[in-house]
């Protein structure tokens, strides 16, 4: 992966110089993990996250007793693996999307614009109608006209059906009317796709507050655009407060960001990254393995 190469060279460098063999040093595993710390900083992780990162494989390190061993250098390669998979999220199930609700169940998407938060609830739809569901894309995105002809065009790509309503039509409305027609047609899961803005402002936040009253949809993911790194770190933050996330989709993982965002989100807001966006394409969404995105960094 593009975002994370860097990184990974230069984790891979960090351990090379251990060596493969032999005892190490507590000097030799201190200036490794100072380098550690600097390539997650210049890979744009928050730098809190990044010092406790450190100081919790520090601490395993020394628990272990890593400079006894005969392969020293391996061993802090999988603590620093370890966690790894600990700050991207773990393994737990809570990083899985819930959809134990009864049908439909609704998801909403929230973000700024320009995250990919339109292309996202296409590609979504996609992938879970490719696990049996039957999806319903809800155009309720009313702050941006073109959205909606967007997300109408996307669901035709896909033959994926699309509620939607005339521009100026009130967006709690909307979901609610929406609601109805999913029952009727027996759909399994609703996709919201709600107004973004280009900044976090109340009347945005009131609006994602009303449409998550009425509807009471299973998850809240927030879209979060990684090539803005600490930024989005900051937006899921922000939103988390006002509205409670149960999750994120990360978009643009396939561009050129240096891995922050991904680095630093989950130990900062506490809330799972379910979903990653690999490209622009309607089936670029996977969803989010810590310890695939792990060995991925490490190479
Ligand atoms: P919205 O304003 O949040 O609804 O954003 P859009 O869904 O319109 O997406 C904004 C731009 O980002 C579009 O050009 C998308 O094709 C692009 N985009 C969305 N997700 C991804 C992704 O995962 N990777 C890449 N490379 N581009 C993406």
């Amino acid at each position: 992966m593009a975002m994370f190469d860097s990184l990974s060279k230069r984790l891979d460098g960090i351990f090379n110089n251990l060596g493969g063999q032999g005892k190490l040093t507590e000097e030799d595993v201190n200036t490794a993990l100072r380098e550690v710390r600097l390539a997650l900083i210049e890979a744009d992780v928050n730098l809190k996250v990044a010092r406790q990162f450190v100081d919790r494989v520090k601490e395993k390190a020394i628990g272990s007793d890593v400079m006894g061993s005969l392969t020293p250098a391996q061993q802090v390669l999988s603590i620093v693996q370890e966690e790894l998979i600990e700050v991207l999220g773990g393994t737990g199930e809570n990083n899985r999307l819930d959809l134990g609700g009864s049908p439909p169940n609704i998801i909403m998407l929230v973000g700024l614009q320009g995250s990919g938060k339109t292309t996202s609830a296409a590609k979504l739809a996609n992938y879970l109608r490719k696990q049996g569901q039957r999806p319903l894309l809800v155009a309720a995105d009313m702050y941006r006209p073109a959205a909606v002809n967007q997300i109408k065009s996307l669901g035709k790509q896909l033959n994926i059906p699309v509620y939607s309503e005339p521009m100026g039509a009130d967006p709690v409305d909307i979901c609610v009317n929406a609601l109805d027609y999913a029952r009727e047609q027996a759909i399994s899961v609703m996709i919201l796709d709600t107004a973004g803005r280009l900044n976090i402002d109340e009347r945005m936040m009131n609006e994602v507050t009303n449409i998550r009253a009425r509807l009471k949809p299973r998850e809240v993911l927030l879209v979060a655009d990684a090539m803005t790194g600490q930024e989005a770190v900051r937006v899921a933050d922000d939103f988390n407060k006002a509205v409670s996330l149960t999750g994120m989709v990360l978009t643009k993982m396939d561009g050129d960001a240096r891995g922050g965002a991904a680095l630093s989100i989950r130990s900062v807001t506490g809330v799972p990254v379910k979903f990653m966006g690999m490209g622009e394409k309607t089936d670029a969404l996977e969803p989010f393995y810590p310890d695939r995105l792990a060995s991925r960094i490490l190479g």
